[in-house]
């Protein structure tokens, strides 16, 4: 029997196959879940590609998180493949160009804006709009990059991130009572389309390095998935608000 046997999962972010999501979605079928995925806009077809090689095809459902009507719809548009949810994974993240990359000191507040409400406000908009699928509890996981301290480049996108490690907190004080649990997985960082946003995303190599305890592979999203299925799974009972790093060790060892 799977990890994840006879459970139903919403998994969002999936936009090639490096994207960490992607492989969130195809261990948890490998581990016996169902799959919805979800994506939008123009990148809503490359998802619907991608999930072909999927070890079963997923069905994509449209979900912008800024757009208030997909986030009204999430439950009907996912009530068509499965009656209800056990787990949900928050795997989005975007700020536009002027919030990173070192223009910290001089970024506009609408891009700010921009940052907060697709990377971390959305975490309480999906959670929320998946909510009424939620069969006696159920288990949330979102997608951090360690924000306990300022990293080269990552500007306002940084403190977006420290807004979504609060957000999951504030999320599992409040659905905590329903058995909902909502925690962070923080990973060290991976090339995906995210990540060659971000101008100066190679500064962080040397950091990792040099303090990963465990060595680190750039390339591989494949840790940082099977955190998410274990904090998807029944293994993690009483774990809620929590933030699972997996990032070799740096957040554990000094310069
Ligand atoms: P990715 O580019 O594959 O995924 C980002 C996803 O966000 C894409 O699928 C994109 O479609 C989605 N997205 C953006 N705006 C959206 C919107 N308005 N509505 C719905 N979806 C939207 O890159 P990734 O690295 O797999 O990123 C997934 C998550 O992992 C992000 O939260 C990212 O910050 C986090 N993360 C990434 C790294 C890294 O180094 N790659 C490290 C730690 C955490």
């Amino acid at each position: 029997m799977g990890l994840l046997s006879g459970k139903n999962i919403l998994v969002t972010g999936v936009l090639t196959d490096a994207s960490i999501a992607f492989h969130i979605a195809r261990l948890a079928q490998e581990e016996g879940a169902t799959v919805v995925l979800s994506s939008y806009g123009r990148v809503h077809r490359l998802t619907e590609r991608i999930a072909g090689r999927l070890p079963q095809l997923a069905p994509v459902i449209e979900l912008d998180v800024s757009n208030d009507e997909d986030l009204a719809a999430l439950a009907d548009r996912v009530r068509v493949h499965v009656p209800t949810l056990d787990g949900v994974v928050h795997s989005i993240g975007f700020a536009p160009e002027a919030a990173l990359g070192g223009n910290f000191l001089n970024t506009q507040w609408a891009d700010v804006a921009t940052a907060l409400q697709i990377s971390a406000f959305s975490l309480k908009s999906l959670t929320m709009a998946a909510r009424p699928l939620f069969n006696g509890g159920a288990s949330v996981v979102g997608l951090d990059f360690d924000a306990s301290v300022a990293w080269p480049k990552y500007d306002w996108m940084g403190v977006a991130k420290a807004a979504l490690e609060s957000t999951s907190r504030y999320l599992a004080r409040d659905l905590g009572p329903e058995n909902v649990r909502v925690n962070l997985v923080a990973a060290g960082p991976i090339k995906t389309i995210a990540a060659k946003s971000i101008p100066g995303f190679e500064e962080f190599e040397p950091i990792w390095n040099q303090r990963s305890a465990l060595g680190w592979d750039f390339s591989d999203p494949v840790p940082a998935a099977q955190a998410a299925i274990v904090l998807l799974s029944d293994w993690l009972p009483k774990t809620t608000g929590e933030i699972l790093h997996v990032d070799g060790g740096v957040h554990a060892i000094g310069g």
